[in-house]
């Protein structure tokens, strides 16, 4: 069974219904779709641009900025060839998928359960002529089905926040090849100050999550055979996406409060990357 709670069966809902214009008229600029947030230095001068192009310049600018989040979380995956595996937990529509499969030519399992999602990410693989690499799947990713040890590399992009860390990192390390590598790009609490801003309570309630104290990762990971390679702290480098965003016809009214809980300090956007040993 992909949905095995009342709580899934909200996020699944959410993610079903989800149409977005910070997620589609993105994704229209060059057909990769992403569910995830920006980062890098903005060119501000989007703003100035004349008025019957302005939008269409801020738009392309944030899909930009989304694409380069992806990439960098790709290039922490290691050295993978064509004959790897390689596994999307939490695939939303497919971009990282796609992007991963035209940056190492490997094959790549997507999962979601949002089964709308999944519909929509599997016509992308077919328009792109890449349906027979790049697969999504109606599963949850804590209980896959897929075989153990299959995968030299697994990510979440902005997906750890539905699901508990534990149970998480143990459905991960069975499915991970020994010295393979796990990556996520998350937002978490810094819990070196105790509980979480309200600001991150808002986003909690937004988006129907639950974001997690930063030591719970590392807490984890230690426990199933995770060890930490990399921590990237992107705090500062997401800032002017969500500034740029909060200018834009896109916003959704969220921006207020990512800004608040990075500004504040309590929040941070991190990468992390650890090796299956
Ligand atoms: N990684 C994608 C999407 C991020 S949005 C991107 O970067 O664009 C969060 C995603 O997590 C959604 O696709 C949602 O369906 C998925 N998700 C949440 N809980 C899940 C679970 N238990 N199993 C599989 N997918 C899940």
């Amino acid at each position: 069974m992909t949905i095995v709670s009342d709580y899934q069966n909200d996020v699944a809902s959410y993610w079903n219904a989800e149409r977005n214009a910070v997620n589609l008229r993105l994704g229209d600029v060059s057909g990769i779709y992403h569910h995830h947030y920006g980062i890098g230095e903005v060119d501000w001068s989007v703003l100035e641009a004349p008025d019957d192009v302005r939008e269409e310049a801020i738009i392309a600018e944030l899909h930009r900025l989304e694409n380069d989040q992806a990439r960098l979380l790709l290039g922490h995956l290691g050295d993978i060839g064509p004959q790897h595996r390689l596994l999307d937990a939490g695939s939303g529509r497919g971009g990282s998928s796609i992007l991963a499969n035209a940056a190492f030519g490997c094959q790549v399992d997507g999962v979601s359960i949002s089964q709308t999602q999944v519909e929509f990410a599997n016509r992308q693989a077919s328009e792109r002529g890449v349906a027979d690499k790049v697969r999504f799947h109606f599963k949850n990713m804590l209980d896959t089905g897929f075989e153990a040890g299959a995968y030299q590399a697994i990510w979440n992009n902005e997906s750890t926040m539905y699901v508990v860390l534990d149970d998480l990192f143990a459905a991960h390390s069975r499915l991970l090849a020994r010295g393979g590598r796990y990556v996520t790009i998350t937002g978490c609490y810094d819990d070196v100050y105790g509980l979480p801003s309200r600001a991150v309570s808002t986003i909690n309630a937004h988006y129907v999550c639950d974001i997690h104290p930063r030591s719970a990762y590392f807490r984890a990971m230690a426990a199933n055979r995770l060890v930490p390679t990399s921590v990237i702290d992107l705090t500062a480098d997401t800032i002017p996406y969500w500034e740029l965003r909060q200018k834009s016809s896109v916003a959704t009214g969220i921006e207020d409060a990512f800004l608040d809980a990075y500004r504040d300090g309590g929040f941070q956007y991190l990468l992390i990357a650890a090796d299956r040993v």
